[in-house]
């Protein structure tokens, strides 16, 4: 069964755009083709221009977004070494499972599903933590937790932070904001399917890589020598040749769309959501202020069930949305509004079915 038409407007993958489909359809170059080495070089760079950073380490990892978390921990982290992480969600959750993985000594900072996390609090939970790690948008709770701040008074500590949700979707700024390890999917904001995971450490960061981490395959060391640098490439790993054609493409777009214009297209479709859903007994559930426009949370009108009404959406109308996970499962539903999926025909489609289902 082909699903050419659904509309994904669930937490996780949203549409791709047709050019990233088109570029899933070009010929097969070998890994280490000179033509091939080219098009990484001009990825690396125009996710260093969506990334805003001048950072050299700057690439897509050939695995989904968890490999992106997995790979700034293990990098960087030491057996004992002291890791501060904020937690006010799912993905806040899996760091500290990774973190405590990699042998690090991890000083949780949590927060209320829903809620924002007051940077000072990370800042003053440690005197000297080696990293502070925090998700800039939790996609299990539709927040955006602020990043600027940390970046400013973080000190000696490393600041790494997940954009998986943010890139391409909000203003997410490495360099001005000091962030010195961040890693992102594919998925989401940049309307690429997912299978990759772009990553961006300092030079700064670099200082403190791990000489042999324990994973073999997401080895810093390793793996720079494949997808950057002006020298003769070496063979890591075989790169999923077009899994890259469909980032390369998709970057293309944002670029070309304008990073600005492509923020405010989700801010809008945000905007829309957030004034409209109310209005259909839908009321908006993270806390205002810090609501992302790319990932609505809302609770769901009396009566509404809510297995059986996203069931519908999807079989009657094609459209996808999310539940909500651990606390608020049952409860809560997870609007995505991403990338190509980020048009406001899409809100319209949305908002005229909801209408529907709820009278
Ligand atoms: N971090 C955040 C904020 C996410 O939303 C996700 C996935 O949705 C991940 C990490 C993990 O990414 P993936 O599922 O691509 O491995």
């Amino acid at each position: 069964m082909i699903h050419a038409d659904r509309i994904l407007m669930g937490p996780g993958p949203c549409n791709p755009y047709p050019e990233v489909i088109e570029a899933f359809t070009r010929p097969i170059l070998g890994h280490l083709d000179p033509d091939f080495i080219q098009l990484l070089d001009e990825l690396n760079d125009r996710l260093r221009k969506v990334w805003r950073t001048n950072n050299q380490l700057t690439f897509p990892i050939s695995a989904t977004g968890s490999a992106g978390m997995e790979a700034s921990f293990v990098n960087f982290v030491n057996p004992g070494d002291t890791v501060v992480i904020g937690v006010n969600g799912v993905f806040g959750g899996r760091m500290c499972d990774v973190a405590a993985r990699a042998g690090a000594s991890v000083v949780v900072v949590e927060e209320a599903w829903g809620k924002a996390i007051d940077p000072q609090r990370l800042l003053d939970a440690h005197p000297n933590p080696k990293i502070i790690a925090v998700v800039h948008a939790e996609t299990s709770t539709g927040v955006r937790n602020d990043i600027e701040l940390l970046g400013k008074n973080k000190g000696e500590s490393l600041l790494l932070v997940d954009c998986v949700t943010s890139l391409g979707g909000i203003p997410m700024l490495l360099d001005e904001w000091n962030v010195d390890i961040a890693y992102s999917g594919t998925q989401k904001c940049l309307g690429v399917p997912p299978g990759l995971s772009p990553i961006s450490v300092s030079d700064r960061a670099l200082e403190f890589l791990v000489a042999k981490p324990q994973s073999w395959y997401l080895d810093l060391n390793m793996i720079r020598n494949y997808v950057t640098g002006d020298g003769a490439r070496a063979y890591h790993h075989t790169a999923p040749i077009s899994m890259l054609y469909g980032l390369h493409a998709g970057l293309g777009v944002v670029l070309e769309e304008g990073l600005e214009n492509a923020w405010a297209r989700h801010q809008a479709c945000g905007d829309e959501l957030h004034k409209r859903l109310p209005e259909l007994g839908f009321d908006l559930w993270a806390q205002p202020g810090h609501r992302l426009p790319d990932l609505t949370t809302v609770t769901l009108p009396e009566g509404l069930d809510d297995a059986k009404a996203r069931a519908t959406l999807l079989n009657e109308y094609g459209i996808e949305v999310g539940g909500g996970l651990g606390p608020v499962a049952g409860k809560v539903w997870r609007i995505g509004c991403m990338g190509h999926t980020a048009r406001m025909r899409n809100v319209r489609m949305l908002l005229g079915a909801l209408g529907e289902i709820v009278s």
